[in-house]
Protein backbone atom coordinates (compact mmCIF):
# COMPACT_ATOMS: atom_id res chain seq x y z
CA UNK A 1 0.00 0.00 0.00
CA UNK A 2 2.81 2.21 1.26
CA UNK A 3 4.57 1.68 -2.35
CA UNK A 4 1.79 1.98 -4.21
CA UNK A 5 0.86 5.77 -2.87
CA UNK A 6 4.39 6.38 -3.09
CA UNK A 7 4.63 5.04 -6.76
CA UNK A 8 0.94 7.42 -7.68
CA UNK A 9 2.87 10.58 -6.19
CA UNK A 10 5.76 10.23 -8.11
CA UNK A 11 4.25 9.77 -11.37
CA UNK A 12 1.99 12.83 -10.32
CA UNK A 13 5.64 14.39 -10.21
CA UNK A 14 6.79 13.51 -13.53
CA UNK A 15 3.45 14.62 -14.95
CA UNK A 16 4.07 18.09 -12.81
CA UNK A 17 6.94 18.34 -14.62
CA UNK A 18 5.40 17.87 -18.57
CA UNK A 19 8.63 18.82 -20.08
CA UNK A 20 7.89 18.19 -24.11
CA UNK A 21 10.68 18.04 -26.76
CA UNK A 22 12.33 20.92 -27.88
CA UNK A 23 13.30 20.57 -31.60
CA UNK A 24 15.95 23.05 -32.63
CA UNK A 25 14.95 25.04 -35.86
CA UNK A 26 17.86 24.45 -38.78
CA UNK A 27 17.14 28.02 -40.31
CA UNK A 28 18.13 29.97 -37.25
CA UNK A 29 21.27 31.36 -36.72
CA UNK A 30 23.51 29.40 -35.50
CA UNK A 31 23.69 31.44 -32.10
CA UNK A 32 20.76 31.49 -31.92
CA UNK A 33 20.45 28.38 -32.18
CA UNK A 34 23.26 27.63 -29.03
CA UNK A 35 21.06 30.27 -27.33
CA UNK A 36 18.21 27.68 -27.35
CA UNK A 37 20.62 25.22 -26.35
CA UNK A 38 21.68 26.50 -23.77
CA UNK A 39 18.20 27.72 -22.16
CA UNK A 40 17.34 24.12 -22.67
CA UNK A 41 20.64 22.69 -21.02
CA UNK A 42 19.21 25.16 -17.96
CA UNK A 43 16.31 24.01 -18.06
CA UNK A 44 17.64 19.86 -17.83
CA UNK A 45 19.42 20.62 -15.35
CA UNK A 46 16.84 22.63 -13.39
CA UNK A 47 14.75 19.57 -13.47
CA UNK A 48 17.15 16.96 -12.20
CA UNK A 49 17.78 18.83 -8.99
CA UNK A 50 13.95 18.69 -8.97
CA UNK A 51 13.56 15.27 -9.51
CA UNK A 52 16.84 14.67 -6.76
CA UNK A 53 15.55 16.87 -4.08
CA UNK A 54 12.03 14.95 -4.71
CA UNK A 55 13.80 12.05 -4.92
CA UNK A 56 15.46 12.80 -1.09
CA UNK A 57 11.53 13.71 -0.03
CA UNK A 58 10.17 10.50 -0.77
CA UNK A 59 13.11 8.26 0.68
CA UNK A 60 14.48 7.06 -2.97
CA UNK A 61 17.64 5.39 -2.21
CA UNK A 62 18.53 3.98 -5.62
CA UNK A 63 18.06 5.86 -9.06
CA UNK A 64 18.43 4.14 -12.61
CA UNK A 65 19.74 6.76 -15.54
CA UNK A 66 17.38 5.89 -18.68
CA UNK A 67 18.70 6.89 -22.01
CA UNK A 68 16.84 7.37 -25.26
CA UNK A 69 16.54 3.69 -27.41
CA UNK A 70 17.39 5.71 -30.97
CA UNK A 71 19.95 6.12 -33.05
CA UNK A 72 20.44 9.99 -31.84
CA UNK A 73 21.75 8.71 -28.43
CA UNK A 74 25.62 9.57 -27.95
CA UNK A 75 28.38 6.93 -26.65
CA UNK A 76 28.27 9.11 -23.08
CA UNK A 77 24.99 8.35 -22.60
CA UNK A 78 24.40 4.86 -24.11
CA UNK A 79 27.36 3.41 -21.70
CA UNK A 80 25.24 4.97 -18.92
CA UNK A 81 21.69 3.44 -19.83
CA UNK A 82 20.02 1.63 -17.55
CA UNK A 83 22.82 2.01 -14.98
CA UNK A 84 21.92 2.40 -11.14
CA UNK A 85 23.24 5.19 -8.29
CA UNK A 86 22.58 5.69 -4.92
CA UNK A 87 20.86 8.72 -4.16
CA UNK A 88 24.26 9.74 -2.40
CA UNK A 89 26.82 9.10 -5.24
CA UNK A 90 24.01 11.17 -7.73
CA UNK A 91 26.16 14.20 -9.06
CA UNK A 92 23.96 15.88 -11.86
CA UNK A 93 26.37 15.99 -14.89
CA UNK A 94 29.18 13.77 -13.49
CA UNK A 95 27.62 10.64 -13.30
CA UNK A 96 24.02 11.24 -13.51
CA UNK A 97 21.80 13.21 -16.48
CA UNK A 98 22.15 15.65 -17.91
CA UNK A 99 25.54 14.21 -19.18
CA UNK A 100 26.22 17.23 -22.02
CA UNK A 101 24.07 20.16 -23.91
CA UNK A 102 21.09 18.99 -25.17
CA UNK A 103 20.84 15.54 -23.41
CA UNK A 104 17.88 13.60 -23.09
CA UNK A 105 18.70 11.14 -20.34
CA UNK A 106 16.60 11.40 -17.56
CA UNK A 107 16.48 9.06 -14.00
CA UNK A 108 13.81 7.20 -12.77
CA UNK A 109 13.58 5.71 -8.79
CA UNK A 110 15.00 1.89 -8.79
CA UNK A 111 13.12 -0.12 -6.51
CA UNK A 112 14.37 -3.54 -5.98
CA UNK A 113 11.34 -5.46 -4.77
CA UNK A 114 9.70 -4.28 -8.75
CA UNK A 115 12.85 -5.52 -10.57
CA UNK A 116 10.47 -8.76 -11.96
CA UNK A 117 7.48 -6.50 -13.15
CA UNK A 118 7.87 -6.90 -16.59
CA UNK A 119 7.91 -3.49 -17.43
CA UNK A 120 8.74 -2.07 -21.03
CA UNK A 121 10.23 0.78 -22.39
CA UNK A 122 9.83 3.04 -25.47
CA UNK A 123 12.49 2.20 -28.20
CA UNK A 124 12.94 3.19 -31.92
CA UNK A 125 12.73 -0.21 -34.47
CA UNK A 126 14.75 0.33 -37.72
CA UNK A 127 12.56 2.52 -39.48
CA UNK A 128 12.76 5.08 -36.31
CA UNK A 129 9.06 3.68 -35.54
CA UNK A 130 7.80 3.89 -31.81
CA UNK A 131 8.10 -0.31 -30.21
CA UNK A 132 8.50 -1.02 -26.61
CA UNK A 133 10.72 -3.26 -25.79
CA UNK A 134 11.39 -5.11 -22.46
CA UNK A 135 12.51 -2.71 -19.66
CA UNK A 136 15.72 -4.70 -19.30
CA UNK A 137 16.83 -3.77 -22.75
CA UNK A 138 20.22 -1.92 -22.65
CA UNK A 139 20.92 0.34 -24.98
CA UNK A 140 24.02 -1.60 -26.08
CA UNK A 141 21.57 -4.47 -26.76
CA UNK A 142 19.61 -2.55 -28.86
CA UNK A 143 22.20 -0.96 -31.03
CA UNK A 144 23.15 -4.46 -31.53
CA UNK A 145 20.04 -5.56 -32.24
CA UNK A 146 19.07 -2.72 -34.50
CA UNK A 147 22.10 -3.18 -36.55
CA UNK A 148 21.66 -6.83 -37.13
CA UNK A 149 18.13 -6.22 -37.65
CA UNK A 150 19.71 -3.23 -40.66
CA UNK A 151 21.37 -6.53 -42.10
CA UNK A 152 18.61 -9.13 -42.01
CA UNK A 153 16.62 -5.96 -43.77
CA UNK A 154 19.36 -5.72 -45.88
CA UNK A 155 19.02 -9.82 -46.50
CA UNK A 156 14.87 -9.27 -47.06
CA UNK A 157 15.10 -7.07 -50.04
CA UNK A 158 17.83 -8.97 -51.88
CA UNK A 159 15.23 -11.66 -51.49
CA UNK A 160 17.34 -14.46 -49.35
CA UNK A 161 14.73 -14.43 -46.89
CA UNK A 162 10.92 -14.20 -46.89
CA UNK A 163 8.98 -11.08 -45.01
CA UNK A 164 7.83 -13.75 -42.41
CA UNK A 165 11.57 -14.76 -42.00
CA UNK A 166 12.65 -11.09 -41.47
CA UNK A 167 9.64 -10.10 -38.80
CA UNK A 168 10.27 -13.55 -36.64
CA UNK A 169 13.83 -12.83 -36.77
CA UNK A 170 13.12 -8.66 -35.65
CA UNK A 171 11.02 -9.84 -33.01
CA UNK A 172 13.40 -12.56 -31.69
CA UNK A 173 16.29 -9.57 -32.04
CA UNK A 174 13.91 -7.35 -29.91
CA UNK A 175 12.83 -9.78 -27.50
CA UNK A 176 9.59 -8.49 -28.33
ZN1 LIG B 1 21.96 11.92 -22.48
Amino acid sequence: MRLWVFNVSLIKFFKSLGISEKKPDENLELSKREEDFKERDDLNIEVAKRREKNYKELDVEKIQIVATLDDCTCDICGNNDLKILSIDENQIGVNSPPFHLNCRCTTVPYIEDMQDWGGMRAARDENGKHINVSGKMTYSKWKKAIGQIRKHKILLEQGNITQEEFDKKKKRLLGI
